[in-house]
């Protein structure tokens, strides 16, 4: 799902976008392969989100080309399991978080 994703220039993608009936999603917000940090999410559910939101323009590698403006908690607060199954919590902000809850989406 790596090498889809880097080869597609996106920074996330889930499983339901490469035809996988599963919970998972992988995600790296440096975009590039030996930067920043690669990250895979099994099972992820968000146990809180804040209230704040902000607005950010966003794509999708499975809508090449069109872009919008999309709103979304600031922050949020998952729980996962790793490809090992094990669990682990913490919490995304930022870039990371848009990332995220965009992943997310298509995984539900
Ligand atoms: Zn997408």
């Amino acid at each position: 799902m790596f090498d889809v994703m880097y080869k597609t220039d996106g920074i996330g993608l889930s499983a339901a976008q490469v035809g996988m009936n599963i919970q998972l999603m992988v995600f790296n917000p440096a975009g590039e392969r030996g930067e920043g940090e690669e990250i895979v999410l099994v099972n992820p559910v968000v146990q809180k989100a804040t209230k704040k939101k902000l607005l950010c323009y966003e794509g999708c590698s499975s809508f090449p080309g069109i872009f919008a403006d999309v709103e979304r908690p600031a922050s949020v607060k998952i729980d996962a399991r790793d490809i090992k199954g094990a669990r682990f919590r913490f919490n995304l902000s930022k870039l990371p978080a848009r990332v995220f809850q965009h992943e997310f989406d298509h995984l539900q």
